[in-house]
Order: C-alpha cells, then sequence, then structure tokens
C-alpha cells in the first residue's frame, strides 16, 4: 500500500491549561491505521483526576485572565487565525486524520480539512455579532438583554469526521466566550491533538482549550457528571446521548445532541434519474457510509424502479474500496474491526430477512496487507421499510432499496422511522419538492442534491436524532445565554 506516512507521529499527551502532560495514572491506548492494523502511536488515557484539572483549567480561563477578558474582536482574530493555520498544515491534519480513521485523504484533504477552516472563519465572524435587545417594557423602566456565554463546555465527539465535528462545537463555544474541554473517539483523537498545537500557535490563551483523550465510559461520564462543567455538546450514537442526558439532569446541565440517523433519500418517477443516481450513491458511500447523514434508505417510485436499479449497480460496482492514502481512491476502509464487524452482521441480517443482496456484501481483503477494514459498497433491493435494515443504522456502506407508489406512500415511509436526521427528495416539480420537503420529519432535507453542508446553514436532528442545532446563527443560541437586566428611570 502506498500509505506510508510522510509525516511523524508523536506520542499523544493530554493538553491542559495551555500545556502538554500525561494522564495523572500515566497510562496510555493505542491508536490504530485500519487500513492496515499497525498501531499509528501511543495516546494518554485520561480519567477522573485530569477531568478535574482541565475542568479546574477551564474555569480558570473563563472566570478571569486573558481570555475572559478579551474584546470579542480579538477573539474574531484568534478564531480567524485557527481557521488559516489549519489552510496551512491541510496536508499534514488531512494525512492524520486518514491515518486515524481509514477515510479517503481526498476527503480529508479536499472536504473536511477546508471546511474546519471554514468553520473557524464564520464563527469568528460571529464574535463581533452576539449582542442582546432592548425591550420595550411598561413603566419608567429600561430593560435590555445581555447574551452571555454558558461557561465551561464538555466537547464529546465521535469518529467518522473527527476534526471537522469538533471544529463545529469549539468554534462556536470560543466565538461566544466559552472555554471548553475537547473529548475526542479514542479511534481518532490525533487531528484534535494537533489543532490543540494551531490553537497555542494562533494565540489562544491557556485554558480556553483543553483537550483530553480517554474512553467514553470513563472520561466521557466524568466529564458529563462534573459539577464544573456548564454544557455538554455531544454528537455520537442515540443510546450513548440518552445516557448523557439523564447523567446531566442531577447538575441541571445544558445539553445538546447530535445523534444517529436513518435518512430517506426519495426518488420520484419525474426526476432527473441520472442526478438522482449520483446523489444516491454519494449520499450512501461519501465517508464510507458512517455519515450521520446517510441516505441509507433509498425509496424509488415503482414505475421507475427497475430502470434506475439498472443505472444504481453500474455506477455501485464501479466503486471499490482502495488505499485510503490513494489520492485516486474515494472508498477507504471502515474506522475499526467492531465496526466492520458490526455492518457485516447488517448485511447476513439483510439477507436473512429476505432482502436482496444486489451488490457487494463482503470483506475485502486483497488490498494492501490485507488487515484493512475493507467492506464493498453494498445494495440491497426488495427491501421493506420494517425490516431491520431498513429501521436502524448500519452506519456504513449498506444501502436499502425500498419501492414506493405515490408521493403519500413516500412521505408515510420516509417518516416511520424513529430518527430524523436528514432527508432528501427528487423530481422536476418544484410545488411537489417544496411541499414533501415540509412534510418530511428531518433537521435538513435536500432538494435534488444531497449531503451539501455549510458553515452557515443550521444542522440537527428531529425525534431520536437529538435536540440542539450546530452550524449557522442558530448554533450561537446554544453557547450563549441570555440575562434580562432592569434598570428604573424614575
Ligand atoms: P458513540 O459510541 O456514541 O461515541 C461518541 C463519543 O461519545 C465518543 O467520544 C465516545 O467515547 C463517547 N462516549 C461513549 N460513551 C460515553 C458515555 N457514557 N458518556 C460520555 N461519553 C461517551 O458514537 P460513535 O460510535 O463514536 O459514532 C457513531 C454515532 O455517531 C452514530 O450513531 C452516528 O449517527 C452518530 N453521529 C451523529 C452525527 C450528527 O451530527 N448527528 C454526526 C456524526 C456521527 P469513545 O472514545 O470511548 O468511543
Ligand atoms: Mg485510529
Amino acid at each position: 500500500m502506498a500509505s506510508a506516512p510522510s509525516i511523524q507521529i508523536k506520542p499523544g499527551k493530554l493538553f491542559i491549561g495551555g500545556k502538554w502532560v500525561d494522564a495523572a495514572s500515566g497510562k496510555t491506548f493505542a491508536t490504530t491505521n485500519p487500513a492496515t492494523g499497525e498501531t499509528l502511536t501511543m495516546l494518554a488515557e485520561a480519567s477522573e483526576a485530569d477531568a478535574d484539572a482541565a475542568v479546574a483549567a477551564a474555569r480558570a480561563a473563563f472566570t478571569s485572565g486573558p481570555w475572559a477578558e478579551m474584546a470579542a474582536a480579538d477573539r474574531a482574530k484568534i478564531l480567524w487565525k485557527i481557521g488559516d493555520l489549519v489552510d496551512k498544515y491541510v496536508e499534514e491534519i488531512g494525512t492524520l486524520e486518514t491515518l486515524d480513521n481509514g477515510k479517503p485523504i481526498f476527503e480529508s484533504r479536499y472536504v473536511d480539512m477546508p471546511m474546519v477552516a471554514e468553520v473557524f472563519r464564520y464563527f469568528a465572524g460571529w464574535a463581533t455579532k452576539i449582542m442582546g435587545d432592548t425591550v420595550p417594557v411598561r413603566g419608567p423602566f429600561l430593560n435590555y438583554t445581555l447574551r452571555e456565554p454558558i461557561g465551561v463546555v464538555a466537547a464529546i465527539t465521535p469518529w467518522n469526521f473527527p476534526l471537522l465535528l469538533a471544529s463545529w462545537k469549539i468554534a462556536p463555544a470560543l466565538a461566544a466566550g466559552n472555554t471548553v474541554v475537547l473529548k475526542p473517539a479514542q479511534l481518532t483523537s490525533l487531528s484534535a491533538l494537533r489543532l490543540g498545537e494551531i490553537c497555542q500557535e494562533a494565540g489562544l490563551p491557556d485554558g480556553a482549550l483543553n483537550i483530553l483523550t480517554g474512553s467514553g465510559k470513563v472520561l466521557g461520564r466524568a466529564l458529563v457528571t462534573h459539577p464544573g462543567v456548564d454544557k455538554v455538546a455531544f454528537t455520537g450514537s442515540t443510546s450513548v446521548g440518552q445516557e448523557i442526558a439523564r447523567n446531566a439532569i442531577d447538575s441541571l446541565k445544558h445539553v445538546t445532541l447530535e445523534l444517529g440517523g436513518k435518512s430517506p433519500n426519495i426518488v420520484f418517477a419525474d426526476a432527473d434519474l441520472e442526478a438522482a443516481v449520483r446523489g444516491a450513491t454519494i449520499g450512501i458511500f461519501y465517508g464510507k457510509g458512517e455519515v450521520c447523514a446517510a441516505g441509507s434508505r433509498l425509496f424509488v417510485e415503482r414505475s421507475v424502479k427497475d430502470a434506475f436499479m439498472e443505472k444504481l449497480l453500474d455506477r455501485v460496482k464501479k466503486m471499490q474500496p482502495g488505499d485510503p492514502m490513494d489520492p485516486k481512491t474515494r472508498f477507504g476502509s471502515l474506522v475499526s474491526e467492531q465496526q466492520m464487524s458490526t455492518v457485516l452482521g447488517y448485511i447476513e441480517k439483510g439477507q436473512s430477512e429476505g432482502a436482496k443482496l444486489v451488490a457487494g456484501g463482503s470483506r475485502v481483503t486483497t488490498l494492501g496487507n490485507g488487515k484493512g477494514c475493507f467492506v464493498q459498497p453494498t445494495v440491497f433491493d426488495g427491501v421493506t421499510n420494517n425490516m431491520t435494515i431498513a429501521r436502524e443504522e448500519i452506519f456504513g456502506p449498506v444501502l436499502a432499496t425500498i419501492a414506493f407508489d405515490d408521493v403519500e406512500d413516500a412521505i408515510r415511509q420516509a417518516n416511520d422511522n424513529p430518527y430524523g436526521l436528514a432527508a432528501a427528495v427528487w423530481t422536476r416539480d418544484i410545488a411537489k419538492a417544496h411541499k414533501v420537503a415540509r412534510r418530511l420529519q428531518a433537521g435538513t432535507v435536500w432538494v435534488n442534491t444531497y449531503n451539501n453542508y455549510d458553515p452557515a446553514a443550521s444542522f440537527g436532528g428531529y425525534k431520536k436524532s437529538g435536540y440542539g442545532r450546530e452550524l449557522g446563527a442558530a448554533a450561537l443560541e446554544h453557547y450563549t445565554q441570555l440575562k434580562s437586566v432592569w434598570v428604573n428611570l424614575a
């Protein structure tokens, strides 16, 4: 494989109060490259004592000192600089992300990391525009509002878009003047640690961002239950999100949850079918399908289904996993052996419940050293909306194709799922597109496109896909609180 790392990967330390330190326990854990099974380096394994230290550093930075006293315009400059440094080091951070996660370097280098930079610059712009109102109250009073930061934010993030999803939390939190303790996923912590160095280089004051590597069960839980944490911003699975909401209730922390999905991608007979085929493949196979908004349920109107499937399968059969470090690769390695066995388990389940496997379905062991977590892009036809592969989030490259008869049938089936993260509609009928968009229970609806994101466009879930919104102006509401001030003018 061409995946010899062109960069040095250091052992990972914890970033607490501007210092790089070992875990209090001295424990470490390995992070591996899922495309080869090889250990990339060892990372410090933080636990409760380190959580205490990081929360104390974040609290101190929030309460007094350079960050607490900094003008919004100066916060903006630092955030902008972080974005520019991400651009400057894009080859290196992109490489780290690919080695750690298995996603194609094409995605890390040209999609994810450029968006990280954009997210920091977008929220840099907001820092000076977070403001209150003057309120027309009755009586001889002046009433105005102050929009203030919440305090110490614990950001807990998953492994699928490691640095990108961390930036969605860190950038708005810092723009609003909060301080942050970030816990990236154990599988993919390297890019977050590199971001810590970048923040130092950009002049972010000590303690404004702290980074702890370690397990969700110990470290994540310690942060969620910590009395010194004011808000938890979480992206991950619905079951862990539910546990976090339960664990945060005693201290009544603010909580935002970006959770799983089982997003319907609906193709009407009057759609541009070529475009819809491209959208369906990008919708499920971008990021190896380890994408919360993946279009994993493909609904195709019965009258065009055979023609559509023929075109779709032509396209899918040309897609094969490849070396993630090869710039030509568009489909990489799943993130871990555990994730691969989950995905293969769902493929078996699909067959045993009577769905028809029409593409892929197997692990690929002919790449590199044969130990990578490669699974073929997989398509099932003849799926019904009540089969397991249509109900549960697989979080892998497995597409479930379901037929529908008309608009009502499409909407009913699309909404018949516990999740509500995203959805897409393909049609040339503009009125139909808007009507269906309104009736889909999802936080994002794409019309004649799929997987578009922008730092200015809010993102988040309906139903069991969570609550709160990331990106856009909406995100700032979740990193600020409103104070109402009354002044007696009599
Ligand atoms: P996960 O198992 O829920 O883990 C997410 C993060 O939470 C990891 O950092 C994990 O630590 C930590 N964690 C685990 N248990 C915890 C606990 N009890 N208390 C506090 N933290 C805990 O999810 P994942 O497998 O990494 O990611 C896949 C899931 O994320 C999918 O369901 C996907 O849909 C969802 N996702 C959603 C979005 C969105 O925006 N809606 C985006 C991406 C992914 P470890 O390091 O120990 O794993
Ligand atoms: Mg890894």
